[in-house]
């Protein structure tokens, strides 16, 4: 919008919006018009505007200092940074568009003026519109996407799948004895834990995936285009790291936990988001039942899996029983 506004607004000039990165180092190049071609980053102290937090105008005094970020044939140009609730969040950057008169590049310095300032507004009401959205859908204390954008995502996955035909795996994870964990190491021990096991989850999920908070203890990873196979590996992969997880607490380190895991399939075990959430926590529950640190999948729940002979036992036991290192080869076996 903001390259096609201006191009109109300011026929005579051709400019360049950048907004700073979320690391605040550098700021990254957007749009251009008129001719202008965004670089795709500027660094702050390259630019007079920036430096000094004012509107920098160059090619009118007979000394000036180029901006580092403007190159040498540019004649005169200014360089608006944008301000917003006390912080600079970027830079509009204009200069005469070759061809025109350079008078009426002076008389567009005004609007571009105002231009500048309500695309800094613009732009600082919609990173507000980001965040409240984000807070809105992320659980404060892990990071992790919460209940609420879980059954938006999976609504959306289900769906999807139903089109493509792909199984979608839902595991429901639950840290073991939590409730024992925190009488033993107070609450502030069991939150960084829920932490950790946040990270953990989000560096295990990618793309399509989703990792939640469902509430308390419990946590819930979509997997689209999941089938049986991988998703016992994936929660057995899960289930091993949650156990890894290695942390301090004051001068002490904490013992690790372990975690249960529910996983159900769609559309085996249901094609509605409840029906398959209560499938994942009865199988969840059976993983409990049978002595928890283990993944358990709906088709097991009730059998013992030490009687069964076939391939379901190899996944079933590889599930329960594998230790690091032999992950990888079992995943070719379920
Ligand atoms: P199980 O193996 O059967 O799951 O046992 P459990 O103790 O984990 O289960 P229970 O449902 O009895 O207890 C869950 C505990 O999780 C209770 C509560 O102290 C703890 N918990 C829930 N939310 C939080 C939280 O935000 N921070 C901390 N530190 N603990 C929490
Ligand atoms: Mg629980
Ligand atoms: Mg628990």
């Amino acid at each position: 919008m903001v390259s096609t506004f201006l191009a109109g607004l300011l026929p005579d000039c051709q400019g360049e919006l950048y907004v700073y990165a979320n690391s605040r180092d550098v700021l990254d190049g957007c749009t251009g018009w008129n001719g202008g071609d965004a670089q795709d980053h500027v660094h702050p102290e390259d630019c007079w505007g920036l430096r000094r937090g004012r509107t920098y105008e160059f090619g009118e005094a007979e000394i000036g200092f180029r901006c580092g970020h403007v190159d040498d044939g540019t004649l005169s140009y200014v360089c608006f940074p944008l301000l917003a609730h006390g912080e600079t969040i970027g830079l509009l950057h204009l200069r005469v568009r070759p061809g025109r008169d350079p008078a009426s590049f002076r008389d567009s310095r005004r609007l571009g003026q105002l231009c500048a300032e309500q695309v800094s507004m613009a732009i600082a009401n919609v990173r507000m519109r980001d965040e409240l959205q984000d807070q809105s859908i992320r659980d404060a204390l892990t990071g992790l996407f919460n209940r609420r954008h879980l059954l938006e995502a999976l609504r959306r996955i289900l769906s999807r799948a139903s089109k493509t035909d792909r199984p979608v795996a839902l595991l429901s994870i639950d840290i073991d004895h939590f409730k024992t964990f925190n009488d033993t190491f107070g609450h502030d021990a069991g939150d960084m834990v829920l932490r950790a096991v946040g990270e953990v989850l989000e560096r295990s999920t990618d793309g399509d995936e989703v990792a939640c908070r469902h509430g308390g203890e419990e946590f819930i990873v979509l997997l689209p285009d999941t089938d049986i196979p991988d998703a016992l590996y994936r929660a057995e992969t899960l289930r091993e790291r949650i156990q890894g997880i290695n942390l301090r607490y004051g001068d002490k380190s904490l013992p690790s936990v372990t975690a249960s895991i529910g996983i159900a399939l769609a559309p085996m075990d249901g094609t509605m988001p409840q029906d398959l959430m209560r499938a994942a926590d009865d199988a969840l529950y059976a993983a409990k039942a049978a002595g928890r640190n283990q993944a358990m999948l709906t088709s097991l729940v009730g059998i013992d899996k030490e009687t069964l002979p076939s391939t379901a036992a190899t996944s079933a036991r590889s599930c329960s029983r594998a230790v690091p290192g032999e992950v990888a080869a079992d995943r070719e076996r379920p």
